[in-house]
Order: C-alpha cells, then sequence, then structure tokens
C-alpha cells in the first residue's frame, strides 16, 4: 500500500486510530477507573492494599534485551508512550529478560538510551517505572504451581517428536498426552523436582490443559515451562526452570496492572490463552480485577531496509555494516548517527497511523519527516562538496572581505553569520559547464553568475588537466553587485551558486550515505536479502566547508545550502576536527 500524506500534514493532536478509540471509549466507561494501584508490580493482595491508580491507563513497551532497537521499535515506542502521555497514564519500560540466553548489559543500555533520545520516560506519579520480567520468576512459579493444582496443568513426559507429532495441524485436531490426565500431585511433585533440579533438560515440561482439538493451534495444550540449565543475568543460577513468553507476558502485564497490552498481529491468535491464562489467575485469586486486555496492531513494514533483530545480526556480523550503530543501518543508534531527528521519528508515527492490516510503508515518508523537521530546526552552512578552483582575477591578492549569509531562511532571529570572500574560492565542479546543456544557468564561458551572499561574476576562462576535467575556472567581479548593498541587483542573472573561500575553508571527510538496500522489498520473492544489498550506499568525501562548521560539536545538525541534511558524527568527530554524515537530501533522489 501506497500511502499519500500530502493532504495530511502534522497533526495535532495526532490523528485518531483503533487504540485510541478503545482508550477512549474505556476512560469514558470507566473501565479502570478505580482500579487500587500498591505503588508496584505486585499480586492481587498486594494490589487490593493499594489507592486507587493516579494513572489512568497503564501500556507498556516490553523488548527483550537481545538487541538493539529498530525504526519499528520507534512505531511501538511512539505509540504505548503516546498514549500514556496524551490519556495521563504511565507507560512501563520493561525488559522482557525471561529467556536466560543471549540477553546483555549492552542491549538493556542501548535500549533505554534509544526510548530516551525519541523524547519519552518512565518516571510518572512521583516514581520510576522501569522493570525486569525476571523479577516475578517466583510470582510465575507460583502461578504455574496454581495452574497445576487447580487441574488446569499438567507434566508432560512426551518427546518432543512425540508432542509435534500430537499437536495436529490447522486441519487435524490434535492427540491427548497419554500424562494428560495424571494426577495433579503426580505433577506438582515432578514439578517441584523440575525446579529442584533432579530432571534432564528436555526430558519433561509443564503444559497447560485446555484442549487439544481447539481449531487455534496455541490453545492445544500450550507449554508454559521448560527445563533450561542456563545462567541467568540478573537471577544468576537460582533457576535451572524457565516460564515460555506466551505464558510470562501476561502474567507481567496483569502484575504491572497494565491496562491495554499492544502487541504486533502475528500475537493475535495468542489472545486466547493470554485471557485464558488472567482468568485463571484471578479466579484464584491471584491476580486482581480489572484484568489487562491485548490489542494487536501492524507491524511496521519499510521498504528499502529490513527490521527484524535477526537480520540486523547477520549485517553486523558479517560484516556489512560497521556496527549496530552504522548509520546505514534502521537501527535507532544508527539512524541516530545518521542525523535523523527524535521529531522526525513522532512525525513519522503519527503521520503512518495505527491499523490493524499489514502494509509497506515507503521509506520516502521516513525521510519527508526527517527533512521536514530538519528544515524547521537546522542552522544553514555553506558546504563544497566536489570542489574546483575559482579565481577572480581583478579582486586583489591577500584580501579578504565579510560577507553575510542568514543561519535560517525562516528564522531571521537566528541572525547572519559573516563569511570570508576572497581571491580563490571553491566552488561546485557542477555549478561550471564549458558547454552547458538547455536550460542551465550557472557558470559557463563569458556568463554571469551571482556568488551567493557576494558579487556577481562574469567567466573569463578555465584550466583543464591532463585528462580534461576543469580544475580551476577564471573570473572577474563586478564590483557594485554585492549583495545587501544598494543598486547590487542592477545586473539581473539567473544563476546564484555557493562558494567557500580557499583561504577560509575547513577541509574534511563527509560520508554521502544512500540506501543500504537497492530493491524496496529486500529479500522478496527467493532472493537473498543479502544480494540486495546496494554496492554503493556509501562514499566518502572530502569536502571544503566553511569555516564555522569546524567548531561543529558531535550531533549538530545542519543544512548544508542546495545539498541536504548533515550531522556532525557522534563518534569519528574530535573537538576542532568533525566529520559529517549526510543525514538526507532535499529532495528524493530515487523518485523517477
Ligand atoms: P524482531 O521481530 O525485530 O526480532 P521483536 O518483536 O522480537 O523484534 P521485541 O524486543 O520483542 O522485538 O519487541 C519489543 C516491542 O516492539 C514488541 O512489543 C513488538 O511488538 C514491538 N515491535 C517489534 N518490531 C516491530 C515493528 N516492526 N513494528 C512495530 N512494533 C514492533
Ligand atoms: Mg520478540
Amino acid at each position: 500500500m501506497h500511502i499519500d500524506m500530502s493532504a495530511d500534514k502534522t497533526p495535532i493532536p495526532p490523528a485518531s486510530n483503533f487504540i485510541r478509540n478503545i482508550v477512549e471509549r474505556d476512560l469514558e466507561h470507566g473501565t479502570y477507573a478505580n482500579r487500587p494501584w500498591a505503588g508496584a508490580p505486585g499480586d492481587a493482595a498486594q494490589q487490593t492494599t493499594g489507592t486507587t491508580d493516579p494513572a489512568k491507563i497503564r501500556t507498556r513497551f516490553p523488548p527483550e534485551p537481545n538487541g538493539y532497537l529498530h525504526i519499528g521499535h520507534a512505531k511501538s515506542i511512539c505509540l504505548n508512550f503516546g498514549l500514556a502521555r496524551d490519556y495521563n497514564g504511565v507507560c512501563h519500560m520493561r525488559f522482557d529478560d525471561t529467556n536466560p540466553e543471549k540477553e546483555e548489559q549492552e542491549y538493556v543500555d542501548s535500549i533505554t538510551d534509544a526510548v530516551r533520545w525519541l523524547g519519552f520516560g518512565w518516571n510518572a506519579f512521583g516514581s520510576s517505572h522501569l522493570y525486569y520480567a525476571s523479577n516475578y520468576f517466583d510470582f510465575m512459579y507460583r502461578a504455574a504451581e496454581y495452574l497445576i493444582e487447580s487441574g488446569n496443568a499438567y507434566i508432560d513426559q512426551q518427546t518432543a517428536d512425540e508432542m509435534r507429532a500430537n499437536r495436529g495441524t490447522l486441519t487435524e485436531p490434535g492427540k491427548d498426552s497419554p500424562w494428560r490426565n495424571r494426577p495433579a500431585t503426580e505433577s506438582l511433585q515432578l514439578f517441584r523436582e523440575m525446579r529442584d533440579g533432579k530432571h534432564a533438560d528436555g526430558s519433561m515440561i509443564l503444559r497447560a490443559k485446555i484442549d487439544m482439538t481447539s481449531p487455534n493451534i496455541n490453545m492445544r495444550d500450550p507449554a508454559i515451562y521448560r527445563i533450561k540449565r542456563a545462567t541467568h543475568h540478573n537471577t544468576g543460577d537460582k533457576w535451572c526452570i524457565y516460564p515460555m513468553y506466551t505464558f510470562a507476558h501476561p502474567v507481567e502485564d496483569a502484575l504491572e496492572r497494565i491496562t491495554h497490552s499492544i502487541c504486533t498481529l502475528e500475537f493475535e491468535d495468542q489472545r486466547p490463552f493470554y485471557d485464558w491464562l488472567l482468568e485463571n489467575l484471578r479466579d484464584g485469586g491471584l491476580i486482581a480485577d480489572p484484568l489487562p486486555k491485548q490489542y494487536e496492531f501492524a507491524r511496521l513494514n519499510l521498504t528499502y531496509v529490513v527490521l527484524s533483530k535477526r537480520k540486523l545480526i547477520d549485517l553486523v556480523e558479517g560484516h556489512y555494516v560497521s556496527g549496530w550503530d552504522d548509520p546505514r543501518l534502521p537501527t535507532l543508534a544508527g539512524a541516530r548517527r545518521r542525523g535523523y531527528t527524535p521529531e522526525g521519528f513522532r512525525l513519522f508515527a503519527d503521520r503512518i497511523g495505527v491499523s490493524k492490516a499489514d502494509s509497506w510503508i515507503e521509506y520516502t515518508i521516513l525521510e519527508d519527516c526527517m527533512r521536514e523537521t530538519l528544515n524547521e530546526s537546522a542552522e544553514r552552512r555553506i558546504a563544497v562538496l566536489d570542489p574546483i578552483k575559482l579565481v577572480i582575477d581583478n579582486y586583489p591578492e591577500g584580501q579578504s572581505e565579510d560577507c553575510f549569509a542568514p543561519n535560517h531562511p525562516l528564522k531571521p532571529e537566528l541572525g547572519k553569520r559573516t563569511v570570508q570572500l576572497s581571491k580563490e574560492l571553491w566552488i561546485e565542479r557542477e555549478d561550471f559547464m564549458e558547454e552547458p546543456t538547455k536550460g542551465y544557468f550557472r557558470l559557463v564561458p563569458d556568463g554571469l553568475v551571482r556568488l551567493r551572499y557576494g558579487y556577481v561574476v562574469k567567466c573569463t576562462g578555465f584550466e583543464k588537466d591532463a585528462a580534461g576535467n576543469v580544475t580551476t575556472v577564471h573570473c572577474e567581479y563586478l564590483p557594485d553587485t554585492k549583495s545587501g548593498t544598494p543598486g547590487a541587483d542592477a545586473i539581473k542573472v539567473k544563476g546564484n551558486i555557493h562558494w567557500v573561500s580557499a583561504a577560509h575553508a575547513y577541509a574534511t571527510e563527509v560520508r554521502l550515505y544512500d540506501r543500504l538496500f537497492k530493491e524496496a522489498h529486500p529479500g522478496a520473492g527467493d532472493r537473498n536479502y543479502l544480494d540486495d544489498i546496494n554496492p554503493n550506499s556509501i562514499n566518502t568525501i572530502t569536502a571544503q566547508l566553511e569555516l564555522a562548521l569546524k567548531d561543529a560539536k558531535p550531533e549538530d545538525r545542519f543544512q548544508f545550502e542546495r545539498h541536504g541534511y548533515f550531522v556532525a558524527d557522534q563518534k569519528d568527530s574530535v573537538a576542532g576536527k568533525p566529520v559529517f554524515n549526510r543525514t538526507v537530501t532535499l529532495r528524493d533522489a530515487w523518485q523517477k
């Protein structure tokens, strides 16, 4: 689907969507109005001692700390934190760290950084709402024992192959395990032995007892606890059994008193189990009403990138990019280094909206959001990216003079800065043409052009190297034509080119980034997505910049006039020697 956004700019407040409608309906009906909150996550006994929750709604952003966040996560962050912000609620920052493998502090730090960078936080109503799901292991274990005792779970000792064979298919019902009707006391004893390390990994598993003939395969006695001897980053070796994600997630939501649990569409078929589990635990008095409700929305699919942690890991580990924060990667760390703005991401999230139908969003929509926010915020500077010399033969040797360039054409209050003009300048190679094509209004032999913020000059000649490339253009300036002086416009010219004084320039590395993939849908059909990598996604050049850019601090963003938006690289810039990354061109160069 292609979304035409021309009619719908910056919706303030954010455009309505089906999730906002649900929240508004719940607020109107008071669904969550008199819900007690004990000030921290907890079971029914704890929560019911609390006072009325000051937060009108509770949402959560629950990443697994097993990778870096990507642009898809930004959609979920803006949605969940945005709802909390707009409806006087709280969004919990929750690390879903129930899987003992692959979770690292490096990921935890990068995730909190990314969420804060996007402009969101988890301090609200006087406390922090940063939670770790692994802190709920004790309760999860208790909940599992309760399910066994109440006849709603059993220990299965079928082999993995038997379990697979008996699960059935989409068209055929499953078959009951021979262990399904063992006495609860036996299951309870085995479960305790599992916990105590008396059984081998994979030798048995705890399953919910629901319905092996259910048309929804997720309801055919899903596994809820498995044996896994693995050291957990938070709980160490305390546990050798771990809950399955589908069991852990609803429990986490319930303990944290989440009202609206928003997830992506793949979880739609899990919703019946989500409700089954929480209703059972509520009936057993373990968790308090009202129960959280799950709602699903379409995940973000963006053309020309891949948004899957596994593929991103492949790109990093296969050295297709320089690291997790490579400016070409769709990670938030990469986007930040690329110069993308948090405002741009929030605008993007509002603009693409939230729906229940999977679709592809055009990458240019994201770029347009970045352009729009940068156009507002970025000061203008001058840069010559592909320099050739321009010598003003009638300008005195060794002399220079001030010219005045506005910092922001839309914000006169930001004033003007001084740039130096002298006899030798750098101009863009493409701003001179020996044999001009039709409609070319820049510098040509014997032609006139205005040096932006300076004089009108007339071309008097040019020099070439042995290979036939122009190296130097000669011209003469017309003294009464300086921009901003009376009568400067007496001589009309069609072209206007930018320049920097050679004696006052700062030469530095500039990286011109392009898309990492050359195909809109990397890996579509039977292609390997790695074969769709754009071989020319980075072009590193030495550019001549106006001197003021030498003082740019890491992450300072600018518009280089006529070229696009650039940022001083966060990592490779040294004080007084910044290098720049191109964030986005002024216009979409890919559009045909
Ligand atoms: P991936 O599919 O890239 O491995 P994930 O879903 O495993 O991502 P989690 O850490 O589980 O990553 O995600 C945290 C939250 O971000 C989840 O609630 C998930 O629904 C949401 N999320 C992940 N990818 C997207 C996406 N492309 N669009 C919208 N939300 C997403
Ligand atoms: Mg996941």
